[in-house]
């Protein structure tokens, strides 16, 4: 096979190969390379911040009226959508999800930078009430240089989701995209400088993130990090953001409870399960991964739910009909295969799955099939800790007190899912269930205008809605002095 160019990275506006090590972006579903590059180095961190420094204070960028901000911001959405299916072939590429999920991925980014050219020029400052003889005012300054740390299971939506409130808030935005899919980030700075977004304003750094992440973080001129990742990860970041009184906003992991209540539409709830874990191949935070049914409606719910898991389409990521599939990497997957040996050493028992499919157009592949697991308590490891995989533990529950206990009982707290006719009951729970986000009656949708984020060990802050974009600006209170005489203390 011919060798792979190697890609540029972007350092304050210059593309350039990187001064790191080099490596390979890897196709999940073949193990094969898609792209090489070479990491950012060090030096590369310091000169892209530098840079960025520079040309958030010289290149007119934070100084743009907000709907010059807008335009160019439409512009970049406008981008997206021209090069949509490029965009999502190439994702498909980088990390594995099926065709389908990449296209509406690829849609949703340039859906969030609509939504934030919008947000930008309709922003409005408030006048406060006036006590005294001044007028009172509350703004918003942009902060200067601001980072984007992104993991690997969602690119182009992870960066858009933090890259366009930061840019319309006119600051300039260091990305680091997770080391194993660099390519997303990369595109999307091509298209911002294509919009007219000023040369160093967006700079993305590939590399590992215990070097490259932490060293953007560390930063002086950094003043911000929006960071969605790991939990662990989102906790190392906090402490150097409280050394450097920074602030941050942290999406970080989730183990959310899907209940389904005994007066639920199963043809709604079935569906719903399966779409709340299974796709994505289960990658992803907001994965409905600990399932509480009635118990006088389990069994039946559980032998539904196990069929349809099992003749989920697990395959080739291009055939627009697959809906699962690989995992990002054979060492994820291998993560994936020890939590299921710990289920069933803790007493679980595997419904389905729990194996890796057969099949010789899979076998070079990271795939997994869907698996379900029962006969655990809320309680054991496999119930309580990410597996960031297909796996489903389901567990029946006898009343709705003990349902919200163990609902609630998890470090996490970043989503929850209702299911029940009951509108009464269904908000109850709604409104009982600890979490960030909470679907009654369907699952994993969403919306840019709806407040995104986690309670507890699941984050802190909120992206998306009109207020994300305040997330990446400083506010300001203004007194306009309207007295006819002196201040009188100096008299
Ligand atoms: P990680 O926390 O390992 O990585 C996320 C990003 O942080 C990557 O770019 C990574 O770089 C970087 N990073 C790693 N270490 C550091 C560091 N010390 N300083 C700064 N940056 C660092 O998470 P995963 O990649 O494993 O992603 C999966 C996790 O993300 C899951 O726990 C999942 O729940 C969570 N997530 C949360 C979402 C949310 O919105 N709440 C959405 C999607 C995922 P590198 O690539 O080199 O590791």
């Amino acid at each position: 096979m011919a060798q792979l160019e190697l890609l540029k990275i972007n350092v304050a506006g210059e593309w350039r190969l990187g001064g790191g090590e080099e490596y390979e972006s890897l196709y999940p579903a073949t193990g094969e390379p898609i792209a090489r590059l070479r990491a950012a180095s060090l030096a590369d961190v310091d000169e892209a911040i530098a840079g960025a420094h520079r040309a958030f204070l010289t290149s007119g960028w934070a100084q743009k009226l907000p709907h010059e901000r807008a335009s160019v911001l439409y512009r970049v959405a406008q981008l997206i959508r021209e090069n949509a299916e490029r965009l999502a072939q190439q994702q498909r590429l980088d990390n594995g999800k099926p065709i389908s999920e990449t296209r509406a991925l690829v849609a949703s980014a340039a859906g969030t930078f609509q939504f934030f050219a919008a947000a930008c020029e309709t922003l409005e400052e408030t006048i406060t009430p006036s006590r005294g003889p001044f007028v009172t005012m509350s703004v918003h300054e942009p902060m200067g240089v601001v980072a984007a740390i992104t993991p690997w299971n969602s690119p182009i939506a992870s960066e858009a989701q933090k890259l366009a409130p930061a840019l319309a808030a006119g600051n300039a935005v260091v990305v680091k995209p997770a080391e194993v899919t660099p390519l997303m980030a990369l595109e999307l700075a091509r298209l911002c400088e294509e919009a007219g977004v000023p040369r160093g304003i967006v700079s993305v750094l590939p590399g590992k993130g215990s070097v490259i992440g932490d060293a953007i973080t560390q930063h002086p001129l950094v003043k911000r990090v929006s960071f969605t990742g790991g939990t662990t990860t989102g906790k190392h970041i906090a402490h150097i953001a409280a050394d450097k009184m920074m602030p941050v906003s942290l999406e970080l992991g989730g183990k959310s409870p899907t209940m389904v209540l005994e007066d639920a539409d199963l043809d709604h709830a079935v569906n719903g399960v399966l779409y709340g874990i299974f796709s994505s191949s289960g990658e992803s935070c907001i994965a409905g991964s600990r399932l509480f049914v009635a118990r006088s409606i389990y069994d039946e719910f559980l032998t539904r739910l196990t069929e349809r898991a099992a003749a989920l389409r697990v395959g080739d990521p291009a055939d627009e009909r697959t809906q699962m599939g690989p995992l990002i990497t054979a060492r994820h997957r291998e993560g994936i295969e020890r939590y299921v040996a710990l289920g069933v050493s803790e007493g679980g028992r595997i419904r389905t799955g729990g194996v890796r499919p057969h099949g010789q157009a899979l076998e070079s592949g990271y795939f997994y099939t869907p698996t379900i697991l029962e006969g655990l308590d809320n309680r054991a490891r496999t119930a309580q800790e990410e597996i960031f995989g297909p796996v489903l533990v389901a567990m029946p529950f006898d009343t709705e007190a003990d349902l919200i206990a163990q609902a609630n009982d998890s470090i996490y707290a970043l989503a929850a899912g209702v299911w029940s006719r009951d509108f009464k009951r269904a908000w109850r729970l709604g409104r009982a269930v600890q979490a960030g986000t909470v679907w009654i009656n369907t699952y994993k949708q969403f919306s840019i205008s709806t407040p995104f984020g986690g309670w507890r060990d699941s984050g802190l802050g909120r992206e998306k809605g009109r207020e994300g974009i305040f997330q990446y600006m400083e506010q300001k209170s203004l007194y306009w002095g309207t007295n006819e005489h002196p201040l009188p203390w100096a008299n």
